[in-house]
């Protein structure tokens, strides 16, 4: 899961703080801040994109909700991270969240045993409440679901498997480009960074190209790929994803 950083509430012309009376406006704003990715799962999203209250608005009885209309609180998700999730009270303890957290550190994208679907687990390496934080997360948004039914509706786990053959293609031209005497590294590197903004599921590209620097930079480029948190990934290490929160003793990721 990418880890995000949307910016502060867009202002108008003359610096005023936008107000919107109703939250689906906010939706072109936040295209244009982290682009057309459902948030939670990561696809690009080609229509339906939700614009979904990160601490619901109807929570359960006895829980505050979240506000209605603030930017803060909103984000875009696709219809099975957003039903998934429904109203469940979110808490940034309870769960890991691409605004609080780096989202890529705690889980990986696995095939499933039936080879058409891939899902997320917890990384492993975890510590015990890491891992159950993360269980819990995946559990949230559903992100191991394989809807098996003939009406299917959750194509999450196809699309991510589309996108491991995505990443290993793109692999496969960038081996063949080294080997080049006309390679030119940094072409290679926004090329794949593009490739990447077609196929989503980011994770994949940053466990593929952790490694390759000019890559990872490439990757994490805002004007290549909207709303990455650029934080959480050490420019003077080769944008290695790092922890968003160093100074948690509980849980530094
Ligand atoms: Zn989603």
């Amino acid at each position: 899961m990418r880890p995000l950083n949307k910016g502060n509430t867009p202002t108008d012309a003359a610096g005023n703080a936008i107000v919107v009376s109703a939250y689906r406006d906010w939706r072109s704003r936040l295209i244009n801040r982290i682009g057309y990715y459902c948030v939670y799962c990561n696809q690009p999203l080609s229509h339906s994109l939700q614009v979904e209250h990160v601490i619901p608005k109807n929570p359960p009885k006895g829980v505050s909700p979240g506000p209605a209309l603030d930017w803060d609180n909103m984000l875009l998700a696709c219809g099975p991270c957003n039903n998934a999730k429904d109203n469940t009270p979110i808490d940034a303890n309870t769960y890991y969240l691409p605004e609080e957290h780096n989202t890529h550190l705690p889980f990986s994208i696995v095939l499933n045993a039936n080879p058409d679907h891939a899902i997320v687990i917890e990384r492993p390496g975890l510590n015990a409440n890491q891992h159950h934080k993360a269980h819990d997360t995946i559990e949230l948004l559903a992100l191991d679901n394989i809807d098996e039914r003939p009406a299917i509706v959750d194509i999450r786990s196809i699309k991510r498997k589309a996108a491991i053959l995505s990443v290993k293609s793109a692999r496969q031209v960038y081996d063949m480009a080294l080997a080049s005497t006309t390679y030119n590294a940094n072409v290679v590197a926004i090329d794949i960074a593009r490739r990447a903004a077609d196929s989503g599921f980011f994770s994949l590209w940053y466990e593929e190209f952790f490694n390759e620097p000019l890559i990872m930079e490439k990757l994490t480029d805002n004007s290549i790929i909207k709303g990455t948190a650029t934080n959480c990934f050490d420019s003077n290490m080769g944008y290695i994803p790092i922890p968003r929160n160093p100074l948690n003793p509980s849980d530094p990721i």
